[in-house]
């Protein structure tokens, strides 16, 4: 099977509202140019460097999505350019993505990442943490005018067992339902659910993703 063929299978079996993030962390630029002559525009990676490498080769026309947890340290290479940070995990690296989107004149979107799975190596915030970033949106409206969050991500259980994915993603979507209750302002608007991969997107559409970031099924044979 080619890129363009996976590609364009994948494509057809998403409801037209589940946004696809192809992602490309590791695969040659040749690779991902199949992918764009396929008609994707959207592409996730999870080092900034290596993202930042890619978008100043590749057409400008490619939005970027950094997908992987963030090295606050790293941030200011990717703030010119970045569309979506899906890896948020705390107050901190929000502030440090305000500065630096505040210096390039933009306001970058970000989704809070929840931990939902039953693995410690994975990252995420919990529930209170969650509550504690949205608090302190509500109490200083006048701060993190350069970010704003348009939403949540989570990773599932590396299992075969779909009724934990399911459990996991089903959680995910009620946390993403509360938040969506909360009052909005100008940089808390949840729209996003990002989760789903190549092993689960099926099922993470299924509970409720509005996003899903599929790599191996697109890029390896
Ligand atoms: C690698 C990666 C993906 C894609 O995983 P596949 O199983 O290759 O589809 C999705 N999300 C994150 C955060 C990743 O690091």
């Amino acid at each position: 099977m080619s890129i363009t063929s996976n590609l364009l299978t994948i494509k057809q079996t998403l409801p037209e509202d589940v946004t696809l993030v192809a992602v490309s962390k590791t695969k040659p630029i040749p690779d991902l140019m199949q992918a764009y002559d396929a008609g994707q525009r959207i592409f996730g990676e999870n080092k900034i460097l290596e993202m930042t490498d890619k978008w100043e080769t590749m057409p400008k026309d490619i939005q970027w999505h950094m997908i992987g947890h963030v090295q606050t340290n790293k941030v200011k290479f990717m703030a010119p350019y970045v569309q979506l940070v899906h890896g948020v995990d705390s107050l901190k690296l929000l502030e440090e993505i305000n500065k630096q989107a505040a210096k390039n004149n933009r306001v970058i979107d970000c989704l809070l990442q929840m931990y939902i799975a039953n693995e410690e190596t994975k990252f995420g915030l919990d529930q209170s943490e969650l509550m504690q970033i949205i608090n302190h949106i509500h109490a200083h409206p006048n701060q993190l005018q350069h970010i704003r969050i348009v939403g949540l991500m989570g990773m599932a259980t590396f299992t075969k067992d779909e009724t934990q994915i399911k459990k996991e993603f089903t959680n995910l979507k009620s946390i993403f339902d509360s938040l969506k209750q909360q009052p909005t302002t100008h940089n808390l608007q949840p729209s996003i659910l990002s989760m789903g991969m190549s092993g689960d997107y099926q099922l993470a559409i299924q509970c409720g993703s509005t996003m899903v970031r599929i790599g191996s099924s697109i890029f390896s044979e």
